[in-house]
């Protein structure tokens, strides 16, 4: 009896891999035709000085319009891109978008791209940002990277080399998802950045007096004291940009500014004066 059930169970399962392998075959598929065809887009999320809020830049956050799946958020497909050794690709494509849709706004504002932990391990990264940076003529101190921790775990002269060489060309690099990896301090200690992100887990409804706080307050004074700017991620609530603002953090970014919108939205609410980027009079249609 147990074992016919058991065997049913694993009948089951088998198709349910079988559904699983088939649709994640078919995301590879697809991935590729969307890379080589230009389904993918970058989003670009206000950035924001505190306590000002007025806009400073946006982060690049990659979009694929799926012909038949509709608009996929990259959690879906940048770990695929990963594994399947598509992800400098993809990255190199979105960045030269970026810039070139940059390029266009005022030149106060800044971009920062993600780097993933394969393409940050290419010995050619800089070299090929350089590259891209000279053909769409974007400079480079408009541009931040940005790396998470599990980029640096294989090798730390090497991310070393990496991060003074792009911080040399005038590119800023910035350390994601502060707070969710395992030996930030040990990395803080040996590498320069520019930057630390605050993890949006210790930032989404932060209260005054909880322990996520305590805790986002301790690393806003460490940032501040080993001279690296901070960012909050994942601002959703005006009480918590307040506490954000009155503990010292430099930057914002979050639902509460504004959800990440495609460039001719960026396009738009510039000539309509809808973003307060801290010169106020509206950009015309052909100002660079
Ligand atoms: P990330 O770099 O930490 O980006 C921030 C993520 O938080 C974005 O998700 C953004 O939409 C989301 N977010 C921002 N503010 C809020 C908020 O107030 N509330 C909530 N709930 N979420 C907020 P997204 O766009 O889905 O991107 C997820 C991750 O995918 C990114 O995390 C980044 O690691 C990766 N990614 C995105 N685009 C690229 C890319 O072009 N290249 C690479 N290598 N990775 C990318
Ligand atoms: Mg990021
Ligand atoms: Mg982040
Ligand atoms: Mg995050």
């Amino acid at each position: 009896q147990a074992k016919r059930d058991g065997r049913g169970t694993y009948r089951v399962f088998e198709n349910a891999m079988d559904e699983a392998l088939k649709a994640r075959a078919r995301l590879e598929v697809d991935l590729r035709v969307a890379i080589a065809t230009g389904q993918i887009e970058p989003f670009y999320q206000p950035v924001v000085q505190l306590p000002s809020q007025t806009v400073t830049g946006f982060e690049v956050l990659a979009r694929w319009h799926h012909p038949e799946l509709g608009l996929l958020m990259p959690t879906t497909f940048i770990p695929v891109a990963e594994e399947i050794g598509l992800i400098g690709e993809l990255s190199y494509l979105i960045l030269r978008q970026a810039c070139v849709d940059a390029r266009a706004w005022p030149s106060h504002l800044q971009i920062a791209v993600n780097i993933a932990p394969q393409q940050f391990q290419d010995p050619d990264l800089t070299q090929r940002i350089l590259a891209i940076l000279t053909e769409t003529g974007f400079p480079a101190h408009r541009l931040e990277v940005e790396i998470t921790e599990t980029a640096i775990v294989q090798d730390l002269a090497a991310t070393r080399a990496t991060l003074s060489a792009l911080q040399a060309l005038g590119v800023r690099v910035a350390l994601d998802d502060f707070g969710t990896g395992y030996s930030s301090l040990y990395h803080l200690r040996e590498l320069r950045f520019d930057k630390l992100k605050i993890d949006r887990s210790y930032v989404n409804s932060i209260a005054e007096g909880d322990e996520r706080a305590k805790l986002v307050d301790a690393i806003i004074k460490l940032g501040s004291s080993l001279g690296l700017v901070t960012t909050a991620e994942g601002i959703e609530t005006e009480t918590s940009v307040i506490w954000l603002a009155s503990q010292g953090c430099d930057y914002g970014q979050g639902y509460l500014f504004g959800k990440p919108m495609p460039g001719t939205e960026v396009r738009r609410r510039l000539n309509e004066g809808l973003l307060d980027t801290g010169e106020n009079p509206p950009v015309s249609q052909d100002a660079r």
